[in-house]
Formats: C-alpha cells, structure tokens, sequence
C-alpha cells in the first residue's frame, strides 16, 4: 500500500495563516508589528535566496522585517556589534544571523552575542539549555519544530513510540531527539559511527533522516506502517533535489512519509515567523 504524504506545503500555508491572524491581534494591542531583523554576512548566494525568502514570509503575515547585510570580509567584532545593536532594539523581537558566516568570522561568539529572548533560530545555548532540561519560555530550533508540527497535523502521537533519529546536529538531529523524547517517544539517535543502521532503523515507528545523503534510508529498512520524515536536503547531478530517504521505495512500506521538497523544507520558515510571534508576545 502506498504511503499517506505528509504535505508541508499545506501545513506551512495553515501555521503562516494563524500566526498572520495572531499579527493583527498583536497590532491593535501593542500599536506595532512584530519585527525580525535578518543579519547577512559577504556573497553566498544560497544565503540571498534563503534571506529573501525570510523577507518576503514575513511581510505576507504583516512583520516588520529588516536585512542587515556586512561585506564578505567583515570581521566577528563588526557582526557582533550589529546583533548587540538589534538586541536594544525595541522594534525588534526577533534576530536571524544567516549561516554559514565566512570563515574569519566566529560563528559561536556571534550567536552567543543574540539576546536569548530574541533567539528565534533557538540555537543559543541558554534555548539549546532549557530545550534539554525541560524548562517552559525557551525557543525551539525552527525545522525540528516543524516537524513536530508534521508529526502532529499527520495524526502521529510520539508517545510510547519508537523513534529512529539519523543524524545528531545541533540544529536537527539533537534538538529533534529531545522534542521527541518530550512527547514521551522511546529515542534513538544515530549517525555516522552507527555500525548498523538498517538495523535501528526496521524497529522505529518513526524515523527522521537528516543526514545529507541521497538514498541513504533505503525502502526495505522501513517497518511497515512507519512515519518517514525526511530532512535531507541534496541536489543530483541532474539538478534534481531529493532528501535522505529512497522515497520510491520507502512510500510502499510506510503509514506516511514527507516529500523532498515539499515535506519539511516549508516547515522550517513557518516555525521561524511562529518563533518571532512568540518572541514578540513575550516581551
Ligand atoms: P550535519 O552535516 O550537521 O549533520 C549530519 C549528520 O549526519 C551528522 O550527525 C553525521 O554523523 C550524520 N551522518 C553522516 N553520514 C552518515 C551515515 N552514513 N549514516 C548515519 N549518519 C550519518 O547536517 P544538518 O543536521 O545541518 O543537516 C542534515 C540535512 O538536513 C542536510 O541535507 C541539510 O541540508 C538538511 N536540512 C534541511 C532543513 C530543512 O529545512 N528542510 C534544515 C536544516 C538542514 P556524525 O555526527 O557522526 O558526523
């Protein structure tokens, strides 16, 4: 039987349309709009299409948005001073330091530098740290946010579950196992010294491949019936972009399973603008 798909598209347009309502509850309470400020260091092309993108999500739920874009040879003193600068702003709720940052610049000391309550990427160690402890307030890393929300708008309950989680990132893999084992799911987290990963991987009720490898889950390791959730993200030769999982394949087994692209990807900038809602609503 093929697998249900799990349409991030769909769920992104739903999130963007609540957080959009919630704006305009916002603006008549507060007399302005919730602002991010995006912090874009040298020339990296992949950066302008994502920074745009960020943008533009922003004005259609009616966010005040900034860019603030340091040459390529900018200096981590110079990105430090810009992120303190938009921490005392009081238009602005929330910072996104687009990365990667070019090599000179300390990524660590400039994301250390972002005031926590305007952390809306939540990779700052004061978020990373309430995310591991349990404690209420902090902010969640946008894309596995997002995939919770798949999980949940899917109909799948973590709790009591099995969940296989490829990949130990500090963006995804960690913060995902956490999330996971919140929502009461038995975790594993595996990466690339796990000596049999078909193996963890035919037990799991769910499984989240971020990894950055095509076709590394393979369609005969999935159990029958599982929740497949793709992170990957990698562009063939061909120019064709697939994820983690072979989907063809691995559609044949699963309950349900998101697409490349069109599954998470979406997810990610939605939980961004739910991020800087919340940030907003909190000071
Ligand atoms: P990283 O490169 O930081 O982490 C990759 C992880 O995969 C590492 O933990 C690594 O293990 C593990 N790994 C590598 N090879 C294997 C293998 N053969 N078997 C098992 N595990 C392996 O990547 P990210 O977490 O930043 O991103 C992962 C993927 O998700 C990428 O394709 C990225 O583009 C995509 N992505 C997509 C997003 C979206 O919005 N859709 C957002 C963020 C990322 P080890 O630690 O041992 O090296």
């Amino acid at each position: 039987m093929s697998a249900r798909i799990l349409d991030g598209k769909a769920v992104a347009a739903k999130v963007r349309a609540e957080v959009a309502r919630e704006t305009q509850r916002f603006v008549e309470q507060r007399g302005r709009p919730p602002g991010l400020a995006v912090v874009r260091v040298g020339n990296d092309p992949a950066s302008q299409i994502y920074v745009r993108g960020k943008i533009k999500a922003c004005q259609e739920v009616g966010f005040h948005s900034e860019e603030h874009h340091l040459p390529e040879d900018a200096v981590t003193a110079e990105v430090v001073a810009v992120v303190r600068r938009l921490n005392e702003d009081p238009e602005i709720d929330g910072i996104l330091v687009q990365l990667p940052l070019p090599r000179q610049v300390d990524e660590q000391a400039v994301l250390d530098a972002i005031a926590p309550e305007k952390d809306v990427d939540g990779f700052h160690l004061v978020n990373a740290g309430k995310l591991l402890t349990g404690r209420r307030g902090g902010i969640r890393a946008c894309t596995p946010l997002g995939i919770m929300r798949l999980l949940e708008e899917g109909g799948c309950d973590p709790r009591g579950k099995k969940a296989v989680v490829i990949g130990r990132s500090n963006i995804v893999g960690k913060p995902l196992a956490l999330l996971l084992l919140e929502a009461d799911a038995t975790v594993t987290i595996c990466h690339s010294k796990t000596p049999d990963l078909a193996a963890e991987v035919r037990q799991a009720d769910i499984v989240v491949a971020a990894v950055g490898r095509p076709k590394l889950v393979q369609g005969d390791w999935i159990k029958e019936g599982a929740f497949v959730v793709d992170v990957g993200i990698n562009r063939l030769p061909d120019g064709k972009l697939v994820g983690d999982v072979d989907f063809e394949a691995a559609k044949e087994r699963a309950g349900a399973i998101t697409p490349v692209p069109g599954g998470v990807g979406p997810m990610t900038i939605a939980m961004l603008l739910a991020n800087t809602l919340q940030a907003a609503s909190a000071r």
